[in-house]
């Protein structure tokens, strides 16, 4: 079903980076790659989120090129 009313403006925006700078599974240094941005409605505001994903950049790791994303993100949505 479509929506009837537009999506509220957010009210407050928050920018959220990883607090782990290193690979969990091999310890190399992640880089940033791309950032992602959504919406949180709550209560009391709407909240505009905008993630900063890392990866890992080590080729022989299980995780490379798997997206990190920051901790805190948990805690909104
Ligand atoms: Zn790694």
């Amino acid at each position: 079903m479509a929506r009837k009313n537009p999506v509220p403006q957010a009210t407050n925006s928050l920018v959220l980076d990883c607090l782990n700078q290193k690979c969990p599974s091999c310890g190399r240094h992640m880089w940033w790659d791309y950032s992602d941005s959504r919406k949180v409605r709550t209560l009391k505001e709407v909240i505009k989120l905008t993630l900063k994903i890392k990866r890992c950049p080590n080729k022989e790791c299980a995780r490379y090129h798997k997206p990190y994303r920051p901790e805190a993100e948990g805690k909104y949505a």
